[in-house]
């Protein structure tokens, strides 16, 4: 087997045979196949794509590369979530907790955010103790015992990925759905969940802004799925505007354990029992409405014992941001939108998320948005707080919302939220 082959055949247009792809992928991730070679495969798969054929055994190579977790001794049905990435998107704060309330077991294992979007073990990490490592038996005792659990993906999960995405990240070769859906799903299928609900993103704040582009991931990431065994459904959910209020990692914490309490934003509890009822449906539980469950305020023992169980003291309050600015209405009038990347970006730049990934966050700052769209507003009220530790990052924070936000004295007609839904044949 030679790389400048399989190079050659793809640049061509012609397709891999199965021996070549999990060649190229083991030898890539020994190392014996060079950087520079990966890279000129993964710029001919960005220009010509991959058959159904191709990406179903490149996403089984990449899962070979490493181990697929054995939940069995969990003892209950498992399900897991994972969502492309929006701004404020502390959905799997609450979903967790509350899927496994509803009976169902969620292993989630997650990365840390890059860019204007914020990460799961970022946010979860403000919590005082609280740390994201937790070995294989580890991570099976706490689903065991509490239900839910949301820790880091170890290293020895889908190791190709690791590899190809952070070549991926410097040779513009990111933007591509079948190098997304098989780098997602090969590590979602070796994190060894039975059945798994994707909410792919759309809109201004979501990785990719064109709902057909949302729609064909979606596709293909549930044929993905099926395809190895992992029972799966997608949502696609809008990102023009912050889910919820709040963008920033204490600051989400915060909101997802008061919507855990029955008292959350009406479009966070819309898309995560959306989701939640698709979690449950496929796991086979046959049990409350989590619409109810969430509402009782039921969830919230088990949030509070999955923070135990990783060190985090749920009672300890959440770190606080030394300044707040606040940005005010112009005028009188209803807010008529107010951008998702933009508050994204904002955030980001305040110190909630990272440029690289070796950079730290800070737990205490981001952005709340005190009116969103469709919300009256007096002259002088405040829209927006922005939350930092360095005052030296506001300006850039405040360029960031330029021009983010309108106040005029017209309706605004509500956006919906869930968009479509794509399940497998099974
Ligand atoms: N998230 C991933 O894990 N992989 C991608 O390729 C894009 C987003």
């Amino acid at each position: 087997m030679d790389a400048i082959d399989v190079i050659r055949t793809k640049r061509d247009g012609g397709e891999l045979t199965d021996e070549q792809v999990r060649w190229f992928i083991a030898s890539y991730t020994a190392g014996t196949v060079a950087d520079e070679q990966a890279a000129s495969l993964l710029m001919a798969i960005f220009f010509r794509g991959m058959s159904p054929a191709e990406l179903t055994c490149w996403t089984a190579a990449m899962i070979e590369s490493g181990e697929r977790l054995d939940l069995s001794a969990v003892g209950r049905a498992t399900v897991d979530k994972h969502s492309t990435g929006g701004v404020g998107d502390k959905v799997s704060l609450v979903l967790v907790p509350l899927v496994a309330a509803c009976g169902a077991a969620v292993p989630q294992l997650s990365g840390r955010g890059l860019g204007h979007t914020g990460g799961t073990l970022d946010k979860m990490e403000s919590i005082p103790g609280w740390h994201a490592d937790l070995g294989p038996e580890q991570m099976i005792a706490v689903l065991r015992d509490v239900g839910g659990v949301i820790a880091a993906a170890g290293p020895g999960l889908a190791p190709a990925d690791r590899k190809l995405y952070a070549l991926r990240d410097v040779t513009g070769t990111v933007e591509s759905i079948p190098l997304i859906a098989s780098s997602i799903m090969s590590k979602k299928i070796a994190e060894g969940t039975d059945a798994l609900v994707l909410d792919v993103k759309f809109g201004s704040g979501a990785f990719l802004p064109d709902p057909r582009d949302g729609r064909l991931l979606a596709e293909t990431m549930v044929e993905l799925g099926e395809a190895h065994g992992v029972r799966t459904t997608a949502l696609l959910t809008a990102m023009n505007t912050v889910l919820g209020r709040a963008a920033g990692n204490a600051l989400e914490v915060a909101e997802a354990v008061e919507t855990l309490a029955g008292a959350g934003p009406a479009d966070l509890v819309e898309v995560t029992v959306a989701l939640a009822r698709e979690m449950v449906a496929l796991a086979g539980v046959d049990g409350d409405d989590p619409a109810d469950v969430l509402a009782s305020g039921r969830a919230l023992p088990v949030w509070r014992a999955m923070v135990a169980a990783q060190g985090g003291d749920p009672d300890a309050p959440l770190p606080r941001a030394a300044e707040i600015e606040y940005v005010r209405a112009p005028a009188a009038g209803t807010v008529q939108r107010l951008d998702a990347r933009a508050v994204g970006v904002a955030a980001w730049r305040l110190g909630a998320g990272r440029a690289r990934k070796e950079d730290a966050v800070s737990p205490r700052a981001g952005v709340v948005c005190r009116a969103k769209a469709g919300e009256r507003v007096a002259a002088g009220d405040v829209l927006l707080e922005l939350h930092v530790d360095d005052p030296a990052r506001m300006p850039a924070a405040l360029a960031a919302l330029d021009g983010a936000f309108e106040v005029a004295d017209r309706a605004v007609a509500p956006e919906p939220l869930v968009l479509d839904r794509v399940e497998g044949t099974r």
